[in-house]
């Protein structure tokens, strides 16, 4: 299947007049559109909502669009609080879904009145202490072991950090009624950037089956079970999309079979976010040299900083040359940045039609966990951020960083006085 973008050659060249490359640029209608699809998946449970996971693309802009369209921000951050407060999300509008929490992280998520995901029993008597224990609240789950769908390992919840073991849950459910907590909630996140298209029903039938026990045994009000992130985008132009009618049917079943038609009703809560926003973006470079030493390399005018999962995980990103969708693909290039590190590279042995200097060579979806991954290794700096509006316009969402940004925290030598 081809992989399209939403605008064309003659647009993106009226774009770059007033914004150069390198940027990320977001489609506002399809992100309008993938939270709407996502809330029909889920529309025959009463209490379901989106919290946006805050840290796939950490914008403003991006975050008000999400707010209008009735999703949560889930925030795991002192600065991704303050973005969801800035964009009007305060108390129930925020999952806090932190881990190994300083304490004042702990204080401004309570100022906040957000629903707080303890990552920790540990964390019981340190919330007590910095900010206390709310009426409704949280718990973060790790079943251990090998995560299977079908007898295939999936992930690997036995090695990761997060969450608390079963004896745990049932610990701390007493342990914070005990400190006044009325109503409870169950969140598991196990495996990320899933395809595979039972997961979301697999993961909610553990956590169904721990929410019906724990109900069962300590007479607990489990008020919503939350289902995280991890529904993964086809990033290969082979992969297939995500069939959320499939994934909330799945989901559904296994509700109706652990609560039965008289049982309890939890809301269900996600917190997606390379779903709702990963396709909608991309990064529009320009190639601005070309090599040819054992292999053939295009230099663009964006690097790893700007997008790091090729460099970090080998991460495809499919690659458009603006104006050449139709052209034979017969070079092999390696696409890379200027960083002083072999893995810049965006592409490695990739057929594409041969590419001239100036041409733009664009990188889909990149509308999650690619901005906000960026760094400033080797001095370089954070790209710009666009948003393609419905109406065809576009609006600078965030400027391209400068020296200035850069050497704003450095003191002496002439950068910054001693303040
Ligand atoms: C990263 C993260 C998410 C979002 O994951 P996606 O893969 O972007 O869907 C949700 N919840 C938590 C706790 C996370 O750490």
């Amino acid at each position: 299947m081809a992989k399209e973008l939403p605008y064309s050659l003659a647009q993106m060249r009226e774009i770059i007049k007033e914004f150069p490359t390198p940027f990320h640029i977001y489609d506002e209608a399809a992100i309008r559109a993938r939270v709407r699809a996502l809330r029909a998946a889920f529309a025959w449970n009463a209490g379901f909502k989106e919290y946006f996971a805050v840290k796939a693309l950490p914008n403003p802009a991006i975050l008000d669009i999400l707010r209008q369209e009735g999703c949560g921000m889930d925030c795991s951050s002192y600065t991704e609080l303050m973005l969801a407060k800035a964009v009007g999300s305060v108390g129930k509008e925020i999952m806090f879904s932190s881990n190994n929490t300083p304490a004042e992280e702990f204080r401004l998520a309570s100022r906040l009145e957000a629903i707080i995901n303890l990552d920790d029993i540990s964390h019981i008597p340190f919330l007590a202490e910095n900010g206390g224990i709310p009426k409704t609240i949280c718990l973060r789950y790790n079943p251990g072991g090998d995560f299977k769908i079908g007898g295939a390992i999936m992930g690997n919840p036995g090695d990761a950090k997060y969450g608390m073991t079963r004896p745990q849950i049932f610990e701390a459910v007493e342990e914070l009624r005990r400190l006044g907590a009325e109503k409870f909630g169950l969140h598991a996140f196990l495996a990320s950037n899933m395809l595979e298209k039972d997961y979301y029903a697999t993961l909610a039938g553990e956590l169904f089956a721990l929410a019906r026990d724990l109900h069962e045994k300590s007479g607990a009000e489990i008020a919503f079970v939350n289902l995280s992130g991890g529904i993964g985008i086809p990033y290969r132009p082979d992969d297939a999309e995500p069939d959320l009618a499939h994934i909330g049917s799945g989901v559904r079943g296994k509700y109706e079979a652990a609560f039965g038609p008289a049982g309890m009703r939890p809301a269900i809560f996600t917190e997606l976010g390379r779903y709702i926003t990963g396709p909608a973006g991309s990064l529009v470079t320009t190639a601005v040299h070309e090599k040819r030493i054992y292999k053939h390399y295009i230099g663009v005018d964006a690097c790893a900083a700007n997008l790091m999962r090729p460099a970090m995980y080998g991460a495809y990103h499919h690659i458009t040359v603006l104006g050449k969708e139709d052209a034979p693909q017969t070079e092999l290039y390696d696409v890379t940045g200027a960083l002083c590190e072999n893995n810049d590279k965006f592409a490695v042995d990739r057929p594409l039609p041969p590419i001239e200097k100036g041409d733009l060579v664009c990188l889909h979806d990149t509308g999650a966990h690619g901005f906000s991954m960026g760094y400033n290794y080797n001095g370089k700096l954070r790209s710009k951020e666009l948003l393609l509006k419905p109406n065809g316009t576009v609006a600078l969402i965030r400027r391209e960083e400068t020296p200035t940004d850069y050497f704003a925290t450095l003191r002496g030598f002439g950068f910054a006085l001693e303040q």
